[in-house]
């Protein structure tokens, strides 16, 4: 049995055109221009390629970016001043700030100086927080990319073993909470983890986000189940690939996310939606 794809870059796309017509039909009740503005520090290319996605799609959909691209070695103050200009600018409806930073700027501290308001990034304690009390708010773009994957694709979590593999504070550990919130039974798998392969063997459901190729074999999968690839990881020759070994993992999975044109092209689409989100919580607070 070959597995089915999950074509996130085709779901994005779609998510992409239906936020177009949001933001078009609030344009035409003469509402604002929604607002994202992108923060990048230094000339790291993944990063750099990154922050161009982010920026085509806000083209795409109609929301405004606005770019600040620092040299590598603006300091955390300075970083800090243009944060809080832009908490305070009603205009701005979202800010991000791309990572990896360069080591003068401590990261969580940025992250905090963001208003949990305009953190479309859903990073923030606040964010994350209220994720964790079944409240949420601005979610971590990459885990609810995939809960929105899943339910595009049909696929209904509840009630499913669910195991993450990778616990970081933006990835693993928002999906986690995100796999709770949908109804999973959950296990956050990490470096420390006894037995990862019987883990993965028992799980309905596999997401791997250790940014580590080949870390999930694909004889660990159980037959039938639905594997999500977030890591991605470039390889010597220029190539990109998960934390799963495909070819073998598609022909046991039900379903299975290919790297690129999985997960990627989904966390840039709950990024826009966030922007709009974060616009429209922000005027209904206002009034
Ligand atoms: P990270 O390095 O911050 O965290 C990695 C996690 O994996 C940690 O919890 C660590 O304990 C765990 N881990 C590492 N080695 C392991 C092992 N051998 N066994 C079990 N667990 C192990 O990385 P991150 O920022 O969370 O990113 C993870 C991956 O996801 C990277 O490849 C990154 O590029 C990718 N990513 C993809 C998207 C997307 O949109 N698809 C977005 C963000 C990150």
């Amino acid at each position: 049995m070959s597995a089915q794809i999950i074509n996130g870059k085709a779901i994005a796309e779609q998510m992409l055109a239906q936020l177009k017509s949001r933001v078009d039909e609030r344009a035409s009740q003469g509402k604002r221009t929604p607002s994202l503005a992108v923060i990048l520090v230094g000339a790291d290319p993944a990063s750099a390629i990154y922050v161009r996605n982010k920026r085509l799609a806000c083209e795409k959909v109609g929301i405004r970016s606005i770019s600040y691209d620092l040299p590598v070695s603006t300091t955390e103050t300075e970083l800090f001043a243009l944060i809080d200009e832009l908490n305070a600018d009603a205009a701005i409806d979202g800010i991000l700030v791309q990572a990896p930073l360069p080591p003068q700027i401590d990261e969580k501290r940025i992250i905090e100086a963001i208003s949990a308001e305009k953190d479309v990034d859903g990073f923030h304690p606040y964010n994350i927080g209220r994720l964790a009390v079944r409240q949420p708010t601005l979610r971590s773009c990459t885990p609810f990319g995939v809960i929105k994957m899943l339910e595009s694709a049909g696929l209904k979590p509840l009630g499913m073993d669910a195991v993450v593999v990778g616990v970081s504070n933006h990835v693993g550990r928002p999906m986690v909470l995100e796999l709770l919130l949908a109804g999973c039974t959950v296990t956050g798998c990490h470096r420390h983890t006894k037995d990862l392969a019987a883990n993965v063997a028992r799980a309905d459901l596999v997401v791997a986000a250790a940014g580590k190729p080949g870390l999930i074999k694909g004889e660990w999968i159980k037959p039938g189940a639905i594997v999500i690839d977030i890591g991605i990881n470039r390889l010597a020759d220029g190539s990109l690939c998960g934390d799963v070994d495909f070819a073998v993992a598609k022909e046991r999975a039900g379903w299975i996310t290919p790297v690129p044109g999985g997960v990627g092209p989904m966390t840039v689409a709950t990024l826009m939606e966030n922007t709009l989100l974060a616009q429209t919580l922000r005027e209904s607070s206002v009034c």
